[in-house]
């Protein structure tokens, strides 16, 4: 039997995480000739992140947790988890629901076809101010022209990743990641669905200007020469 582990990096996701963890039960329960993994990574959340997920654990032994010791942000708490996942492959989504678990299935279906990396497309993203949509859109058509490696638009982290990209990835050890730029470095066969982005079930973004602003110059000055 085949095994997929879904990565969820989680900071201060108290409220998302039981409607998350309702979700993904329902989604997998579809695929019952998959064996599952529900990886989460607790980044040094100061809410009950760490009792909900230790709650979900003695209930369901699918769930497994890694807890960091303080917030160490979203692209190192991923390297934890490409750590500890065991899955033959790996899908990473949001804590907060804005990367639709339905899309699942669908991804899956692209793997067994032989894509190592089936990532989810944007066609719409709800929620979101004009100015993040704008900077967004003008910063990716800055840092394609500055770079040879071919940087996908409208595209988190929200994709299926084969064993082979996960081993590839957890090769890269440094410790200022820009994932994404990573995903397309690596190589390997890609695919992408489309999919429309809704709005966090709860809490806020967790992201403020300037973690957005260090992680665009982290793309920049980790994926182009100039
Ligand atoms: N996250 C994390 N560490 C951080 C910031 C965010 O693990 O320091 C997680 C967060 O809990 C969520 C995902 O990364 O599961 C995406 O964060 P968020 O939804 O706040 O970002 P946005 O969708 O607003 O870009
Ligand atoms: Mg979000």
């Amino acid at each position: 039997m085949k095994k997929v582990s879904l990565l969820i990096p989680a900071y201060n996701e108290q409220e998302s995480l039981p409607l998350l963890y309702q979700k993904i039960v329902e989604v997998t329960d579809t695929l019952p000739q998959y064996e599952w993994e529900f990886m989460f990574v607790n980044d040094g959340s100061k809410d009950k992140t760490l009792e909900r997920l230790q709650y979900l654990r003695a209930n369901d032994n699918r769930v497994n947790y890694v807890d960091l010791s303080r917030n160490f942000g979203k692209e190192i708490a991923m390297l934890a988890g490409f750590d500890f996942a065991t899955g033959d492959c790996l899908i990473i989504i949001d804590a907060d629901l804005q990367d639709p678990p339905e899309l699942i299935p669908d991804m899956i279906k692209y793997w067994e076809e032989g894509y190592e990396d089936v990532y989810a497309k944007r066609k719409t993203r709800e929620g979101e101010s004009f100015m993040k949509k704008f900077t967004s859109k003008l910063y990716y058509a800055i840092l394609q022209r500055m770079t040879s490696i071919p940087i996908q638009r409208d595209t988190g982290d929200f994709r299926l990743l084969d064993r082979i990209c996960v081993n590839a990835l957890c090769q890269m050890r440094e410790t200022q990641r820009y994932t994404k730029g990573m995903y397309s470095w690596i190589g390997f066969r890609k695919k992408d669905i489309e999919f429309d982005q809704g709005s966090r079930v709860a809490g806020t973004t967790k992201w403020n200007f300037f973690k957005l602003l260090g992680l665009a110059i982290e793309g920049i000055t980790s994926h182009t020469t100039m």
